[in-house]
């Protein structure tokens, strides 16, 4: 057997079973990664001894494995999560070599549920970007077509689980950096509600948007890793305290909701046209299966990419100011003064587009300039907010493409920082406003590379959310596997 595209429920079958343990499952994941990696660059660290270890333990647990509801499942953290004694350079040069002292509350709960770490993987420096070519560790491939990009900033996540390196993955989304990378490379990516998964642990980008979610093959795999790791944690005070639903159980249960879908053909326009013929092909699937589709506006959506990188920007700045050469990671080798080891290396060990981002945070806060930019993004950010309100008057989910085109060339929007933004059209309006937003494939473009459907929820209503792309899901059938892996299993 052909490990790699398993998903979690049939990894969990196969060892009810006893057609294998969790050693194996562990080596032959180890073995994909050593093989097939070296093409996509999206591992950053490895370290088979710790993840056999850690397997070997759960081997012994086999007969126990109903009380681990991910029961050795092998995961990928993206390198912006603390995992104790693992790396965490968040793809910078200034934090590498920087070893994490402890772990992250959403990895420690997966882990403590059966998860074993495969690897640290790679990611746009900072988790500002949309493609992976930010990262210092240089760019990750599309596993389905190597010329292209993964997407971003969790490129090194998605492309790990499409190419079967890992069963799922974590990422982080500030702007789209799960359901972006997730739509690329054909699988589903979640960003749950702000404050659903515990924040500690990550390294912060804009603290008010950034949120914790899985990618995974199929939904129910990532309704499984989400009823493990969401939920309070006293370490993080911006994470709720509702309670969690179980996700997977609702989705047994509650099979025959129908739904209305909202779409704002305004805020549609200029998608590609694949996209866009993809898109309205899967809404054809929705109504067959029941649903209601129905026009919504969303007047402020247009102001979304501006406010974005105002409330963005101005986070980082202030987030990032602890990496002076003096408290983590990189330091120069040449200063003379204080003063000097501080420019210097924060100047040597931070990337261009950080630089770019950290000045025009600190600009926007400054004095003369923090009520015309920052507080006025604030507002817009309010409309923002409002117009999903008004729209959930009408309809349980607003509906979109996840990104207006498909895996785009690497080195094609590099020069052009706009361009690279403009992929995220559809995602960032949901950070700001806070909500749940799914991504799951729903078609491959003229040259087969895969389309992402975005379902965006109510505030913590990521169990609708999963039942209505369950649904869907179902109706598709199996989505297709990129063609590095055609005849693997
Ligand atoms: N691409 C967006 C940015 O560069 C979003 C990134 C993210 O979600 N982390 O900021």
């Amino acid at each position: 057997m052909e490990f790699g595209t398993q998903t979690i429920q049939e990894l969990l079958a196969g060892y009810r079973a006893k057609n294998f343990k969790p050693t194996e499952v562990v080596e032959r994941y180890l073995k994909n990664i050593s093989e097939r990696d070296e093409k996509l660059n999206s591992f950053l660290q490895v370290r088979p001894e710790e993840t056999l270890k850690r397997a070997r333990t759960l081997d012994a647990q086999i007969d126990n494995m109903s009380t681990l509801p991910l029961f050795g499942i092998p995961l990928a953290v993206k390198d912006n999560f603390l995992v104790n004694g693992w790396q965490a350079t968040a793809g910078s040069k200034v934090l590498s070599g920087y070893i994490s002292p402890y772990t992250a509350t959403s990895v420690e709960r997966l882990e403590a549920m059966g998860a074993v770490v495969v690897g640290k993987v790679n990611c746009d420096e900072f988790a500002m970007g949309s493609s992976n070519e930010n990262s210092a560790f240089g760019p990750v491939r599309n596993p389905w077509d190597l010329e292209r990009v993964p997407g971003g900033s969790s490129g090194g996540s998605s492309a790990a689980v499409a190419a079967g390196l890992a069963t799922v993955s974590l990422g982080t989304d500030t702007g789209g950096s799960i359901r972006q990378p997730a739509s690329l490379c054909g699988l589903v990516g979640l960003k749950p509600t702000y404050g659903r998964v515990s924040r500690y642990g990550i390294v912060s980008y804009a603290s008010s948007l950034d949120q914790v979610g899985p990618f995974s093959r199929t939904v129910w795999d990532s309704a499984r890793v989400m009823e493990v790791m969401s939920g309070f944690d006293p370490r993080d005070a911006t994470s709720s305290k509702r309670s969690v639903p179980k996700f997977t159980e609702e989705l047994n249960t509650n099979s025959k909701r129908t739904f209305k879908l909202g779409v704002s053909r305004a805020w549609l326009e200029g998608v590609d046209s694949d996209v866009a013929k993809s898109f309205d092909s899967a809404l054809e699937v929705f109504k067959k299966m029941g649903c209601e589709i129905v026009e919504i506006d969303l007047p402020h959506t247009k102001y979304a990419l501006s406010t974005y990188y105002l409330i963005a920007p101005s986070e980082a700045s202030s987030n990032l100011a602890r990496y002076d050469g003096v408290h983590y990671g990189y330091r120069t080798q040449s200063a003379k003064s204080s003063e000097e080891l501080y420019s210097r290396s924060r100047g040597e060990g931070i990337g261009r587009e950080v630089k770019l981002r950290i000045m025009l945070g600190t600009y926007a806060l400054s004095a003369g300039y923090y009520d015309a930019f920052y507080l006025k993004a604030n507002q817009v950010r309010r409309k923002i907010q409002e117009d999903f309100e008004k729209a959930f008057t009408q309809c349980d989910f607003v509906v979109s493409p996840t990104s207006p085109s498909t895996a785009f060339k690497l080195g094609e929007k590099t020069d052009d920082p706009l361009k690279m933004y403009l992929s995220d059209i559809f995602t960032l309006p949901v950070n700001l406003a806070g909500l749940p937003g799914l991504s799951m494939p729903c078609g491959l473009d003229s040259r087969n590379l895969p389309i992402g459907f975005q379902l965006i929820g109510k505030p913590f209503g990521e169990a609708e959310l999963f039942l209505a792309s369950h649904q869907y899901e179902q109706a598709r059938g199996q989505f297709a596997l990129p063609s590095m892996l055609k005849g693997k299993g």
